[in-house]
């Protein structure tokens, strides 16, 4: 653990707002210490980390912002670029126009794929409206529909594991529909049918439970003794990261508090890991406004993390929000360092170098190192 120093909140530049022309609306932002007047002794935040940004929601956020720097407003997305509503509302200010579908994008425009992915369909329907496309589908989910690809293209059956609905399994399911079935969880998997039990294999989505997709594979290797596992954790680095954080942290704690979006998936995992490893509660938010007084009323440790679509900035302002409410002292508890980034896609790259302009920029989401300490 690593207690925040005492002077940190006299380093804390105040965050600039989203409207800065030409850098980013989502700047790094240190934790603000609470302030010293309103803090009561003995109380205290455990601050996870990693948290928040992972490197492929960096990615498809830079990507949009660059491509408005670049090629100028509006930019269409489909989908949300990354679950998280700040983000979204942000983008949207500056010039980003969401849509649910490349239909409604005008004819000859361009467009950006979110970072959950697309499926080919989706490919194909944006080639036939002519649209220019930058493809911000993080590279670890196109590792699964790679996989999808390869072992549809040897005849196995598919258990994707994964929740019905979600643009990513959307997505991943596209890629082979006829071999691919969707495992929501643990109770489904007496449902399944298979051609041939000796010819399975299981996927899944990137941002489970990591606990709960494993006892789903348990189950189904139960049935299918034969079951392949996928050539590697479907499950991404920073989701994993997350959970660990939250599990070294969560049995300290009366109450934690995830900052994140409801339709984010690893966000939503992180209050049920919380839960699971000992919180006396937990609670999602959006942004510290939605934090009720009553959940923290005589907390003496509360938790605090972000899922891998949350900017810096909203846990800055949960933080603010304890202080506020009595909590001053911020103990980080570090349980992995992360080091992964990923350039922008190839053609947005390739524009912006033709026109002298410098794709890379100091990634905020860029952590060191995938080591995980024992917990
Ligand atoms: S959560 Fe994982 S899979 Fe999803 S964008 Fe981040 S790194 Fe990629």
């Amino acid at each position: 653990m690593t207690t925040v120093p005492a002077n940190a909140s006299a380093a804390v530049a105040p965050a600039p707002g989203p409207s800065l022309a030409g850098s980013s609306a989502f700047p790094d932002a240190v934790p603000a210490r609470t302030p010293g007047a309103l803090a009561q002794p003995g109380r205290r935040i455990l601050l996870a980390a990693p948290r928040g940004y992972c490197a492929g929601v960096d990615r498809a956020v830079d990507a949009v912002e660059k491509a408005l720097a670049h090629y100028g407003a509006p930019i269409y997305v489909r989908k949300e670029i990354v679950h998280n509503k700040f983000v979204v509302e942000t983008l949207t200010e500056r010039g980003a126009i969401f849509v649910d579908e490349t239909d409604e994008v005008p004819v000859g425009a361009r467009v950006v794929f979110s970072a959950h992915g697309v499926s080919p369909a989706v490919h194909a329907q944006a080639a036939a409206r002519d649209l220019s496309t930058i493809d911000a589908t993080c590279p670890l989910v196109t590792k699964v529909h790679k996989e999808a690809v390869r072992f549809a293209g040897e005849d196995f059956d598919i258990l994707l594991i994964g929740h019905d609905g979600h643009e990513e399994v959307e997505g991943t399911q596209g890629e082979a529909p006829e071999h691919i079935q969707v495992v929501n969880s643990p109770d489904e998997v007496d449902r399944v049918v298979v051609r041939d039990p000796e010819k399975v294999i299981w996927l899944s989505q990137t941002t489970l439970s990591v606990d709960e997709t494993m006892e789903t594979v348990r189950r189904l290797r139960e049935r299918f003794p034969a079951l392949q596992d996928p050539p590697s954790d479907d499950i991404c680095y920073a989701t994993q990261n997350r959970q660990v954080a939250v599990k070294r942290l969560a049995p300290g704690t009366d109450v934690v508090i995830v900052v994140g979006s409801a339709n984010s998936s690893n966000s939503v995992r992180l209050v049920e890991v919380a839960l699971e490893s000992g919180a006396g509660a937990a609670y999602r938010v959006d942004t510290a406004a939605e934090i009720d007084p009553a959940w923290v009323d005589g907390a003496m440790t509360v938790g605090v993390t972000s899922g891998a679509s949350v900017p810096e900035i909203l846990v800055r302002d949960v933080i603010t929000r304890l202080g506020e409410l009595g909590i001053g002292e911020v103990e980080e508890v570090r349980t992995a360092t992360e080091d992964i980034m990923f350039s922008l896609p190839k053609n947005l790259r390739a524009d912006l170098k033709r026109a002298g302009a410098q794709p890379d920029r100091p990634h905020r989401g860029r952590r060191t190192a995938l080591t995980v300490e024992p917990v």
